[in-house]
């Protein structure tokens, strides 16, 4: 759409151009399928693996360890259901985090129902896990803690390697959803000294439909999809070649440019941050201070609802998000921001803002502009009191 505003790049980004022109070839000429012999065939199988060693060195993995998903929620699924039915024997215990994407909740909430027992850890008011909650959930019968690297909705950075440490001190698998920070972040799973880490090719400027889990040599894990010997019988299905090839030419580019790009990326946050706070009263910004995502702004706006001031600024050519996508659309306030100790009444006034890759001070400056008369507007009509005459 010509003119949009796009602030909401932790929902997706848009394919970057390069991606896409990397990706080509291997819909229409290389079409060959990576398990046939000939040349044609083998030309597939040389790009996907080529990818793999790109995903591999954005992660500081072997090649090996990456297993290529469909998505972020498969990779999710895959590394908690996996690990889960392959260790049932050794225990049926799950630790993971009240805060977590829904397709780390879900995937615990169905397993529940398969006789699993898990362990939902609460957060602090910057929705960073409490770990001494989960140092005493821990028992003989825990096989997985799976925790997120970076939070979608606030953007909050858990410790990540305290928490490994944690794991390892009790030989306990140790996932991360790390699909916010891929991309974003530096990342080595050695440093980190994660077992299963998830990630997905549309929240970082690759393709949508695809997405990959690193799983540390000699983890125990189940396939969920069982077929062909694909994916060295981890994940059955003819590969997504172009996807694949994006997902590689994403992670070569996340490689080169990141840390450039998310210099430039928090110095857009923190003006959009500044200049809100200076123009309108009454906000309240959710997150970890520091600790957070580069590009991640999420305000509770007191007074209005989230969904209102959306309208207001689809209005205006600008998109943002209230709580999480998957959230918008209910009445149900984000459980993101209930957990964090929010009331209700603010979580229905809070708002997304995600900056990227096409983002520029001029965007940022537009929102400055713009939302201050909007809420000023929705806080006059609003039954709350606020701007009823009480200022
Ligand atoms: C988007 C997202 C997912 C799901 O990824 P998909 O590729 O959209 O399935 C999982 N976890 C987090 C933290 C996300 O932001």
């Amino acid at each position: 759409m010509e003119n949009l505003i796009y602030l909401d790049n932790n929902a997706t980004t848009p394919t970057d151009e390069r991606v896409v022109e990397a990706m080509l070839p291997y819909f229409c000429k290389k079409y060959g399928n990576p398990s046939s012999i000939y040349k044609l065939a083998n030309e597939s199988d040389m790009a996907k693996e080529e990818a793999r060693d790109k995903v591999a060195k954005l992660l500081n993995a072997k090649p090996y360890e990456i297993v290529f998903t469909g998505c972020g929620t498969e990779s999710d699924n895959f590394a908690i259901k996996g690990t889960a039915f392959a260790n049932r024997k050794k225990g049926n215990h799950i630790i993971t985090s009240s805060i977590e994407h829904h397709a780390v909740l879900n995937a615990c909430k169905w397993l529940e129902k398969q006789g699993f027992e898990v362990t939902y850890i609460g957060v602090d008011k910057h929705g960073v896990v409490n770990l001494d909650e989960l140092r005493e959930a821990i028992t003989d019968k825990t096989i997985l803690i799976s925790i997120m690297h970076a939070n979608n909705e606030v953007g909050t950075i858990e410790p990540i390697k305290e928490i490994a440490d944690i794991a390892k001190d009790n030989g306990i698998y140790f996932h991360i959803d790390a699909v916010q920070t891929v991309g974003k972040l530096p990342i080595n799973v050695n440093d980190l000294s994660v077992d299963l880490l998830s990630m997905s090719g549309h929240k970082f400027y690759g393709p949508k439909g695809v997405g990959a889990l690193y799983i540390r040599k000699g983890t125990k894990i189940d396939s969920l999809l069982h077929g062909g010997h694909h994916e060295r019988n981890r994940r059955a299905g003819t590969e997504n070649v172009p996807g694949i090839v994006g997902l590689g030419k994403a992670s070569e580019i996340a490689m080169e440019e990141f840390e450039e790009e998310e210099r430039r990326v928090k110095k857009l946050r923190d003006r959009l941050e500044k200049g809100l706070m200076e123009k309108i009263d009454d906000i309240i910004i959710n997150g970890h201070p520091e600790r957070r995502l580069p590009g991640t702004l999420n305000l509770s706006v007191k007074y209005v609802e989230g969904e209102a001031i959306l309208l207001q600024l689809n209005h205006n050519g600008i998109a943002a998000s209230s709580g999480s996508a998957c959230t918008s659309g209910s009445f149900e306030p984000s459980h993101v921001l209930t957990s964090m100790g929010i009331s209700p009444e603010t979580a229905h006034g809070s708002l997304r803002f995600s900056v990227g890759r096409s983002n520029t001070e001029n965007d940022i400056d537009k929102v400055i502009e713009v939302l201050p008369p909007i809420v000023k507007k929705l806080r006059e009509m609003s039954p709350f009191g606020k701007g009823k005459g009480i200022r």
